[in-house]
């Protein structure tokens, strides 16, 4: 069995910034690629808009992009700044700074991995505890609950106001990875007042990007949910509840249909773990773990060429479903 791992070593010369010095990279910059994940979720558009938006103020030229798929998911299209992305093949291939943003690999770059060798320096701002330190300059807060949340740290170091379309961005990273606040820590909710007191509209930007699905969603999850298999001996005995999204299930909808699905089967109060297979070609699938309070999902994750948090990581992998199934199984033992 075959796994696309994507945990590259550390740049030698790789280095830990503090706010401030990423902040000196930033503004010393004479122009600027910033990148996102493929797959890209709200936490590292927001961050991408947000940063690319900040730079454009201060007269820097910027660029945003990611890999794959062609187009925005839709939920995102109105996010403001979206006029600043490029698409794949138009990131330019010589850049003075590239900065990644919510990547916990080079590998979560896709295609777009191959313009670090381009780019005379990079930085790696980022939440990911799994974090390979990819850039000659990585800023990586594991404490902070979402990519965004670092950059506001970042912009207060660098003087950036944040308005409301700052602070747009920054909401939409900050509600979708603290699952709209259920796991907040200390200082979420200030953060939170804090972007919603600009005047953003809370409701309908989580209403966006987190409660809109086309009707094509419901059919869609009785044909996965179906799938669903309770495997109480697995983990260790804590259980293992896994479903499996097949190509046809979810033919012409958007990547929130496909990325809700977890959501749902991680309630499941007899597993410990819960696991999609999402299958993006014939035998190739992108794998989504969570965990509740014992399982380390990223350190799963890891040892199968992926990563992410301690209860949510992700990794890719190719087989046989019952294969695929098995090999989970396995690492989870
Ligand atoms: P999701 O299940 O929402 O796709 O991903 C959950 C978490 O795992 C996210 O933090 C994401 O960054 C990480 N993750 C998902 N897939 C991969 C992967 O293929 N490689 C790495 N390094 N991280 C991943
Ligand atoms: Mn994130």
């Amino acid at each position: 069995m075959t796994h696309c791992p994507d945990v590259a070593p550390p740049t030698p010369t790789s280095r830990d910034l503090t706010l401030q010095a990423a902040v000196d990279v930033l503004g010393s910059a004479t122009s600027v690629t910033v990148l996102c994940h493929v797959q890209p979720d709200a936490d590292t558009v927001g961050s991408g808009l947000a940063l690319g938006t900040a730079l454009r103020r201060k007269g820097i030229p910027v660029q945003v992009a990611f890999a794959a798929p062609a187009e925005l998911p839709v939920s995102m299209r109105d996010l403001p700044g979206t006029d600043l992305l490029v698409a794949a093949t138009e990131v330019a291939t010589e850049v003075d700074l590239l900065v990644a943003v919510d990547c916990g690999s080079a590998g979560r770059l896709g295609s777009l991995a191959s313009r670090l060798g381009g780019a005379r320096r990079s930085l790696v701002i980022d939440h990911h505890r799994s974090n390979t330190r990819f850039g000659t300059f990585n800023l990586v807060d594991d404490t902070a609950e979402s990519t965004t949340a670092v950059l506001t740290q970042l912009f207060d170091v660098w003087g950036v106001p944040i308005d409301a379309d700052l602070a747009h961005c920054l909401y939409a990273g900050l509600v979708t990875d603290t699952g709209s606040f259920r796991w907040g820590q200390a200082g979420t909710h200030t953060l939170a007042e804090r972007l919603l007191a600009t005047g953003i509209d809370g409701g309908a930007i989580s209403r966006r990007l987190l409660d809109t699905h086309p009707f094509g969603w419901l059919p869609m999850l009785g044909s996965v949910l179906s799938t669903a298999v309770l495997v109480p001996d697995a983990a260790a005995g804590r259980g293992l509840v896994h479903a499996v999204i097949r190509c046809t299930d979810s033919a012409g909808l958007g990547a929130e249909e496909i990325e809700s699905v977890i959501d749902i089967v991680r309630t499941t109060a007899e597993a410990e773990v819960a696991a999609v297979f999402k299958e993006t070609a014939p035998q190739s699938w992108s794998v989504s773990l969570r965990s509740k309070n014992s399982v380390d999902v990223a350190a799963v994750a890891t040892t199968l060429g992926g990563g992410g948090h301690r209860f949510a990581a992700g990794y890719t992998t190719a087989g046989p479903v019952e294969a695929v199934v098995a090999q989970l199984r396995e690492a989870l033992d």
